[in-house]
């Protein structure tokens, strides 16, 4: 709107700084989400939360849901989603520890694994693992329909995956068996059932609207699926945890990860998504959070991501003022807007700045 506007007015050598500050802010445009992992019980105090995500520039918030939590407290969950909607947040779902298979904040197996043990990995020694196999028909049709009430239910704009556990272990359970009869197979049979275990599950999603959108994060030593993951079609973003501190590694390994990331969804036609660590910091781990951010504005990712008051920082409230400061640094159209249209007349203008 606001574009059309200045056409309109403006002599021609300013269309052309507009034009070009409109390109260069499309390079370095960089969307911001937050994990928000606290109950969303008292809504002044959620409202309040989201109001100073949405101040950094955040579009999006991730929340977290356990299978045992929509039953318990479903007019919470609504209301919550509702007040990051009105705060200008869309909400991504993540799916905590379903089937074990995920990860979610909550330390506690999944009930579904626990009801139905008969549903587990199992390796060629017949010992069980503590997550569902994929393929069971069963599991997949309880998670789907899950899915699909979850995101008819409420207003939520995307679903995320979060460190999925990958196939470390070639299952030999009567399922995968019956699938695959030949046992020389089944270790890739595995990797491929997975690639297809993804798709359907994100198919089912964009069934339910086809503007839902899709994410996987990784942990950085299963990046090594990257390229097969980002063969799914209906994949949106891939995303890494760039967890440099929680993995013992250095902290340039934050850049690297970031920019193996970066190159491989791009290539694919993907969006990137890159996890800053600003948790479960020492005071000395503190000192290196502008260094990690740093690494990952470098390695120049669609989406940077972290959490809103997450757990064991020694000095919690001060690595939030840090995160927001670092944020803030981030380049965002708006910014590149503000900048133009100080100098039109204020009649012309038509858009108030975001910030
Ligand atoms: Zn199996």
């Amino acid at each position: 709107m606001l574009y059309c506007v200045v056409v309109i007015y403006l002599p021609t050598s300013i269309i052309a700084c507009v034009f070009f500050t409109f390109i260069a802010s499309l390079d370095y445009d960089m969307d911001i989400t937050v994990a928000y992992f606290h109950p969303l019980f008292h809504p002044e105090a959620v409202k309040r939360d989201f109001d100073k995500i949405r101040a950094v520039g955040a579009g999006s918030i991730v929340y977290a849901l356990h299978e045992q939590e929509e039953p318990r407290w479903p007019h919470d969950l609504e209301r919550g989603f509702c007040l990051a909607q009105r705060a200008g947040l869309k909400v991504h779902l993540s799916l905590g520890r379903f089937g074990n298979l995920f990860a979610g904040p909550s330390l506690m197996p999944s009930w579904y694994t626990f009801h139905h043990p008969q549903s587990r990995v199992k390796d060629r020694h017949g010992r069980f693992h503590d997550m569902t196999c994929f393929n069971h028909e069963d599991f997949r049709s309880w998670l789907f329909k899950q899915v699909e009430y979850c995101l008819s239910t409420y207003p939520v704009h995307g679903i995320l995956i979060d460190e999925p556990r990958m196939p470390d272990v070639t299952c030999f359970c009567p399922v995968c068996r019956a699938l695959c009869p030949d046992i020389a197979d089944l270790q890739h049979f595995r990797r491929r059932s997975m690639l297809d275990f993804f798709n359907e599950l994100f198919a089912c999603a964009k069934r339910v609207n086809p503007r839902i959108k899709t994410s996987i994060v990784l942990l950085p030593q299963d990046l090594i699926f990257l390229e097969e993951l980002v063969t799914i079609p209906h994949l949106d973003t891939i995303g890494c945890d760039l967890f440099w501190q929680v993995l013992g590694e250095d902290v340039g390994m934050v850049e690297q990860w970031g920019r193996r990331v970066v190159e491989t969804a791009r290539q694919s036609g993907k969006r990137s998504q890159l996890w800053l660590q600003n948790f479960n910091l020492d005071e000395q781990g503190e000192q290196l959070l502008e260094s990690s951010f740093n690494g990952i504005s470098r390695a120049e990712p669609d989406e940077i991501a972290c959490y809103y008051f997450w757990r064991n920082n020694a000095n919690p409230e001060w690595v939030w003022q840090q995160t927001q400061m670092l944020l803030r640094r981030i380049p965002r159209r708006q910014l590149h807007w503000q900048s133009v249209t100080s100098r039109i007349p204020a009649e012309e203008t038509t858009q108030e700045p975001r910030h």
